[in-house]
Parts: structure tokens; sequence; C-alpha cells
């Protein structure tokens, strides 16, 4: 039996009349009879069209830090939209939302707002190569940086067992549809092999224009940077004149307030902003410090958007932003993440599945394995059957994670106590099911 009761099946119905299999992005295809289509949402809750209500880890896939409808975020976002939104020109809103952004991230001087991850990497990735006069751009396997084309290679998406060798690795096309003249000017590594980045660079440095890196796998199984790999990527950046960006759409004021750069310590030339920014409304930022942020300059490197900088999205910004600077709900997150990881240990230890908990307590993830992955390729180990099973027999109990494993459970600051434990209970029946 599929996920749908009668009325969103009725929805769902109805929604594949207008939208291309029922959904605006193809993420959100679960199939003819699991695709859900949700009536609203309220704090660490979602509900479908028969009311059938869940406790939420995917959260819009990590936007939604604050909860669903943060009543002080739809406050501020309902006054700028009766105060008009987009004029084509710089408004206060923005130029407060910038300030705000800027206190939650020191290491950032300058930024242009925006509305998506992909338009913001987009920007990072022509930014790099109109300052260095290069083209070629290094991402590693496993990596989500949006759908532009210059970045759909080796996603976790595809698989991680036809790679090639990691002396000569294989760069993917995530679609069709890419030129191919593209895949020449990128380079495809696996994470956490700093030898691999040296070994690139030492044959074609002089022509690298930028790494792109997620500073800790936020679209795989939230796999962390091993010692050393990030300021190994500086100090190489900085031996070939190349420009490090940091995605941090995922990991950006999740991970800390000042997001991967704050958590790790190492500091990029730009940083990519998105997700947890706004609370769940469309608003991203490419920024940076130095001259390569400056280098945006009319007539020689192009930037723009008609609702970029919109008073909705820098409104949504400023709230999020301003709620976050308290401290208390990434505290909040902290507390609850541990908790939860601990008790699905706890439960797969006691019935002796082989696992390891991933990530950090904001985002983490249940690889089920024996090894302990340390990137993409190590993850075709994974029980990703047992992992769907698990996650299914939840969502079937109200707990709503995302049943492919490569994506974290992501935490909300609205999450109670008895959330959480209402999660291990249903966790622990769930691993009963799938296992039985
Ligand atoms: N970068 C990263 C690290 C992401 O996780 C995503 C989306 N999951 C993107 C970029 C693209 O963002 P968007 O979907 O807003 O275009």
């Amino acid at each position: 039996m599929g996920l749908q009761g009668p009325k969103t099946k009725e929805w769902f119905d109805r929604a594949q009349k207008s939208l291309v299999l029922g959904v605006s992005s193809q993420f959100r295809y679960w199939g003819a009879e699991d695709t859900l289509v949700i009536e609203r949402g309220e704090g660490p809750y979602i509900w479908d069209m028969d009311g059938n209500r869940y406790i939420d880890y995917r959260l819009g896939f990590g936007p939604v830090i604050l909860g669903h409808g943060d009543p002080d975020v739809a406050a501020s976002v309902a006054e700028a939209a009766a105060a008009g939104t987009t004029f084509a020109l710089t408004q206060q809103r923005e130029v407060e939302a910038a300030e705000t952004f800027r206190k939650a991230v020191p290491w950032v001087e300058h930024l242009r707002f925006s509305n998506t991850g992909t338009e913001v990497t987009m920007h990072a990735v022509r930014l790099a190569r109109g300052y260095t006069g290069r083209e070629v751009v290094v991402k590693f396997e496993g990596q989500y940086h949006g759908v532009h084309d210059y970045v759909m290679f080796s996603t976790a998406g595809g698989s991680p067992t036809s790679l090639g060798s990691p002396y000569d690795p294989v760069p993917l096309q995530s679609s069709s549809g890419i030129p191919e003249a593209i895949r020449g000017l990128i380079r495809t590594l696996p994470f956490n092999d700093l030898e691999a980045v040296e070994r690139l660079f030492r044959s074609e440095g002089g022509s690298i224009a930028a790494i792109i890196v997620e500073p800790m796998l936020g679209n795989c199984f939230g796999l962390m940077p091993v010692d050393g790999f990030l300021p190994g990527l500086r100090r190489i950046c900085d031996e070939y004149g190349s420009v490090l960006i940091f995605d941090e759409v995922k990991t950006g004021f999740r991970l800390a307030l000042g997001g991967a750069q704050e958590y790790f310590g190492v500091t990029p030339d730009l940083g990519t902003f998105a997700k947890a920014m706004g609370n769940g409304f469309p608003v991203a930022a490419v920024a940076g410090r130095g001259p390569v942020i400056e280098a945006l300059q009319p007539g020689k490197i192009a930037q723009a958007g008609t609702y970029s900088g919109n008073g909705v999205a820098v409104a949504a910004a400023k709230a999020t932003i301003d709620h976050l600077l308290t401290g208390e709900p990434l505290a909040r997150i902290e507390k609850a993440g541990r908790t939860l990881m601990d008790g699905i240990t706890g439960v797969l230890g006691d019935r002796g599945i082989a696992h390891h908990i991933t990530g950090v307590p904001a985002m983490f993830s249940i690889f089920l394995a024996d090894e302990a992955p340390t990137d993409f390729r190590d993850t075709a180990g994974h029980d990703a059957e047992l992992y769907e099973a698990i996650g299914m027999a939840m969502i079937r109990r109200g707990v709503f994670p995302e049943v492919d494993g490569l994506e974290p459970y992501f935490l909300c600051a609205a999450l109670s106590d008895e959330d959480v434990t209402t999660t291990l209970t249903v966790f622990e029946e769930a691993v009963a099911e799938a296992t039985s």
C-alpha cells in the first residue's frame, strides 16, 4: 500500500494533470502511490491532504531552520509584501538584511543577494572564472551544487561504482542536455583525497579557476572532511592562484551561525548561501572577501536578477538571521540532534545492525554498513534497501525522514523534547518492522 490516503491521491491525480509528474522539482516524485501532497506546515510538523501529521526531518531539504510558518518570519514577510517588493533599485530592507548577514558571518565583506542555491553557485563559478581568466573548475564526487550545467557531474544521485580510478576519475554527467564541451571544463575528484587534489594541480593548476566544495557532504550522508582536508584546499588554492568556493547552501546558518567557515576555521574566497538563511523563502547570497567578490563590476563580470534582493526574500532573511543571532535555535537543534543520534545508534546497536551515524546534530545521517565512509565511493556498501524500509515504516507512523539515505535528517528549532521521544519510539518500531 502506498503512502497516499484517498484525498491525497485525489489531489495528486489533479496535480499530474497540470504539473509534469505532479511535481515542481524532480526529487519530489516518489512514484504514483507514494508522492504526497501537503496541505500545510506548522513548527516541526507537516500535514498531508488527508490530515495525517508528520514530524518533518526533511524540512524542504534543509531550509526550515526555525520551523514551518515561523510567526516572526511570517509577520516580517507580510509587512514586506504589503510595502511593495520589487523596484529594480536597492531597498531599505535589503541593506538591513545584508548588514544582519554580515553580523552572523563576519568573514564576509561583501555579498549580493539572489534567489536560489543554483543561481549563486552559477554566479560564484562565473566570478571565479572571470577573476582568474581560467576555465577549469574542480568539484568533488557526491556533491551537489544545483542544476546548472557546470556542476551537474558526479553528483550523489549517480552510481558510486562507476567513477573510474581515483587516479583518473570519470566525470559522470547527471543529466542529458548538457553540452559535451562542458565536460572538458570540470574535474571531479574523490572528497577527502588531498593527494588527488595535489596531483591534479601539479599537472594543470595553471588552468584551474576554482575549487567548489561543500565543506561537508550535505548531499551525501553528511560526510565530514578529514583533518587537514579543508586547510589543504585553502593552501593549494593560494599556491596556484585559484579561487576557493565553499558551497554553504546546506551548511550555512545550520552547521554554526557562521556556517562551515566558523565550524572548521577555514576561510574561502567565496561562499554561497541559501536554504537556512530564509527559513523556507527563496533567498540566497553569493558572498566573499577581498578582490574576488569585488571583481563583480559592470562591463567586467556579470551578476543580475530581477528578483534578487526582493523585499519578501530579504525580510525573511533578516527575520530568520535575527532569530538565529540569539543563539537559541542552534543550541536547541544541537541538543535535540545529539539525543536523536545517541538514541538511533542505541536502537541499531541493540539489534546488531552495522551502522555509523555521520554528520552533525543539525544534519546527520545513518549509514548502514560495517565500514565508516569518507567519500561518495564508500557509500556503495550502504544497505539502501533496509534504510528505505525503515524510512517508509517511520512515515507510516507519522515521522518523515528522507528515505534516500544520501539526504541527511534536518532538524529545526521548533522540535520539542516530546517530538524527539516520539521519533525514537517510532524509529525503534520501524526498525523492528523492517527487520522482521
Ligand atoms: N548547493 C547545495 C550544497 C545544495 O544542497 C543545493 C540544493 N540541495 C544547491 C546548491 C541548489 O540549491 P537550489 O535547489 O536552491 O537551487
